[in-house]
């Protein structure tokens, strides 16, 4: 904890005094984010950061592989869903981000060749990735790497399912986007929706 202090204090002192004002602002009519991000909770990737981001700026939903759920109507504790409900009908967001990137945990995790933990919440988890899996299957080249493409895909058309998604697309344009990250080379690539391609942003 002790490196975390240190971190702190170091923020406060350095970065507080030019972030104040920003803040008091926030604090007085609070936040009006226009992008909610799906991202992964991998330490490596980090939206503010990649995206030079201030405070206020982006909504965050950070979990293993940058996934959503489809919608469904079941009892639990839906976390993610709650997130991307209050994004979109209290924050009115513009854009839904799923921010995807490369050497994933859990997307290599769901290639992994054994049975499923009944008792993981991990394993529970990334059987999200299962359509994704099933379509990249026999595909020539490198699996995981597909795999992070073909998950994003498939956690934006699981985002369309949500009836309140559906609707803001209808009626107020809100837009939903894919993207990957490159931890080793810092590229992003963009999904093209047209063709289905990512392409890098140069
Ligand atoms: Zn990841």
């Amino acid at each position: 904890m002790e490196h975390l202090i240190e971190g702190y204090r170091v923020y406060r002192k350095k970065r507080w005094p030019e972030l104040r004002a920003l803040h008091q602002r926030l604090a007085k009519v609070g936040q009006a984010p226009r992008t909610l991000v799906i991202a992964c909770a991998d330490s490596r990737v980090d939206p503010a950061t990649i995206f030079n981001a201030g405070p206020g700026e982006l909504f965050v939903v950070r979990n293993v592989a940058n996934l959503a759920p489809p919608f469904e109507e079941a009892p639990g504790f839906h976390g993610v869903s709650a997130a991307i409900e209050f994004g979109v009908l209290q924050l009115k967001v513009e854009t839904i981000l799923v921010l995807g990137h490369a050497q994933c945990g859990g997307v290599a995790a769901a290639l992994e060749d054994r049975v499923r933990d009944p008792h993981s919440f991990v394993d529970a988890w990334i059987s999200l990735l299962d359509t994704a899996k099933a379509r990249i299957m026999g595909c020539a080249g490198d699996h995981s790497t597909a795999l992070e493409y073909e998950s994003i895909r498939v956690t934006l058309e699981n985002l369309a399912t949500f009836p309140f998604v559906a609707e803001a697309m209808r009626t107020r344009d809100l837009k939903l986007v894919g993207a990957r990250y490159g931890v080793a080379d810092g590229g992003l690539e963009l999904l093209d929706a047209a063709t289905g391609a990512f392409n890098p942003v140069l």
